[in-house]
């Protein structure tokens, strides 16, 4: 059998790995490392080759066990998982409707979602459960999977409205999230709270020159939903 998966920049490796919640060893795809051609207006990276491909490099960000169906964005390896959080994982995982009914079919953004699943669980902040929302609706745009994908835009959504709200983020982080947040409402065609996002991410960035990337992107997505409002 071939090794790795196949990706445009050649064969992304597999390691062993062994699930912090039940022990199962198996092999995993290992994150690698990507060329990009920049990047969408929801950030979502653009990867030289054909879509599929482009998904499987994004979905190598998570993994799933097999077995039981933790996922998380972080190497196993480095995860310490206390009695009670992996019993609170176990049973969110058995009583979890999407898992029930996708765990046989493995569509390709279930890593996200239950990586979703076991980090409330494991306490990760509102802007990581986010950041893995809006990595699932990137696989969804690249897989055609239209409605998973506003799905998970609305959940990513959600949870980073919450994060400007409790997780005290700054800088960079602060104007990236809440320009997401206007971005993921034009998307869902909520243009005029768009709007209001973009604005308040302008506030955000104060002219600061790092992110003179993303004022350009602002202006150029706030004349696009007040054409879209028209
Ligand atoms: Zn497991």
């Amino acid at each position: 059998m071939r090794e790795g998966l196949a990706t445009p920049l050649g064969e992304s490796r597999r390691v062993y790995v062994v699930c912090p919640v039940c022990g199962h060893a198996f092999r995993a795809a290992l994150a690698s490392t990507y060329i990009t051609v920049g990047r969408e207006a929801d950030l979502c990276p653009k990867i030289p080759g054909r879509p599929s491909d482009g998904a499987q490099v994004i979905r190598s960000s998570v993994t799933m066990c097999p077995a039981c169906s933790f996922a998380s964005g972080e190497a196993f390896g480095d995860l310490d998982l206390t009695f009670d959080e992996r019993h609170g994982i176990e049973e969110r995982l058995k009583e979890d409707g999407l898992l029930k009914v996708f765990r046989k079919g493995q569509p390709p953004w279930l890593g996200f979602h239950a990586a979703e699943v076991c980090g409330k669980e494991r306490s990760l902040r509102s802007r990581e459960l986010g950041d893995l929302c809006l990595r699932a609706s990137w696989v969804c745009r690249k897989e055609k999977e239209r409605p998973f994908e506003s799905t998970f835009q609305l959940r990513a959504l959600r949870h980073f409205m919450r994060a400007l709200q409790e997780d005290d983020l700054l800088g960079r982080e602060l104007a990236v999230t809440t320009y997401l947040v206007g971005e993921l409402n034009r998307r869902l065609g909520n243009h005029r709270e768009a709007l209001n996002w973009y604005v308040n991410a302008g506030r955000t960035t104060e002219g600061d020159p790092r992110v003179a990337w993303l004022d350009r992107l602002i202006d150029r997505q706030s004349k696009l939903a007040r054409e879209e409002a028209a």
